[in-house]
């Protein structure tokens, strides 16, 4: 493995920044009407070291939408409550090859949600959060598992959660399309309305930094100092996001930066070395597939100048 050092690695995401902060290309999402009104033009990089020390350009202090890394947290948490075992036989850990919010995710799969990083999937696993009948208990889970990962509490952004309250119904669907195939393990509503409610979780790319460095640095959050999860965890929680952290274009992810990371439509991604460093990225225009333009290029150029790549071993 590789040293990394901390100045080597200052100067590197500065550089980082100044090379793809004017990338063209990409919009804001639009199918949720918040998302299409965030400024376009803002970016930010932050890198979260096991060390404690986190290197970071521009706007990492902007609060924004963390919408699909979220499925990162509660498969965190489910994992934590449940165990790998319960996980893989009540959702699944494959990918799809699908975009985010496939309803032939579940079909495909045999009446399987597939993976808790996809919508199905995500919407089973708020569905298996203890403890169960219990919104509001449900709902401090899901919340102070996301700020042990984070380091500190995130602020729901009542706009975003209205905004896409308001708009849901494929995601409607999905959850009582799983409630025919009895994959759902909750009430359906009330697990839909927590997976809406994370998804409009407000993050800064430094506490996605803090949230990816928890899982590379085995369930030991750098900044707090807190034993997050059980080390034995950290392998699967990869595994899930190396095989569909960018839905149905994870493949061509993984080969071109041999990173793990989730993105989410609110314009972050969240990368993980395991045993290196977490990283995070956010700019909000994304390409056809939903994924941040600028910050797809950021967390690529970061790897291969530091010659980082969970395929080769350094
Ligand atoms: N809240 C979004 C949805 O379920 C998340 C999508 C994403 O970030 O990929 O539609």
């Amino acid at each position: 493995k590789k040293t990394i050092s901390v100045a080597a690695l200052k100067s590197l995401v500065n550089e980082a920044y100044e090379q793809v902060k004017s990338a063209k290309g990409g919009a804001n999402a639009d199918y949720i009407p918040y998302l299409a009104n965030v400024p376009s033009d803002l970016f930010g990089i932050a890198v979260s070291l096991p060390g404690g020390e986190i290197i970071e350009a521009g706007d990492t202090r902007y609060v924004f939408g963390i919408e699909s890394i979220s499925k990162v947290h509660t498969a965190v948490l489910v994992l934590r409550q449940s165990g790998p075992e319960k996980l893989l036989e009540k959702i699944g850990a494959d990918a799809t090859g699908l975009p985010f919010n496939s309803i032939m995710a579940i079909l495909l799969e045999k009446d399987h949600p597939s993976t808790p990083l996809v919508n199905s999937g995500a919407i089973a696993a708020c569905s298996m959060v203890g403890p169960t009948a219990d919104a509001d208990a449900k709902w401090k889970a899901i919340e102070e598992n996301m700020a042990d990962l984070c380091g500190s509490p995130l602020v729901l952004l009542e706009e975003l959660y209205r905004s896409e309250t308001a708009t849901n119904f494929n995601n409607k669907s999905i959850a009582w399309l799983l409630k025919n195939y009895n994959r759902i393990y909750d009430d359906p509503d009330m697990a839909l309305d927590l997976y809406t409610r994370q998804c409009s979780m407000g993050v800064t790319a430094r506490q996605l930094a803090v949230a990816g460095c928890t899982i590379a640095n085995y369930g030991l959050n750098p900044s707090t100092g807190k034993q997050v999860f059980d080390r034995a965890l950290a392998p699967k929680i990869v595994a899930l996001i190396a095989a569909v952290g960018f839905y149905e274009h994870t493949g061509d992810w993984m080969y071109t930066s041999g990173i793990p990371a989730k993105t989410g439509v609110g314009g972050g991604v969240m990368g993980v070395l395991p045993g290196g460093f977490g990283i995070a990225a956010f700019a909000p225009p994304l390409d056809d597939a939903g994924n941040s333009v600028k910050a797809q290029q950021a967390v690529r150029y970061i790897a291969r100048h530091l010659g980082v790549n969970v395929y080769s071993g350094d």
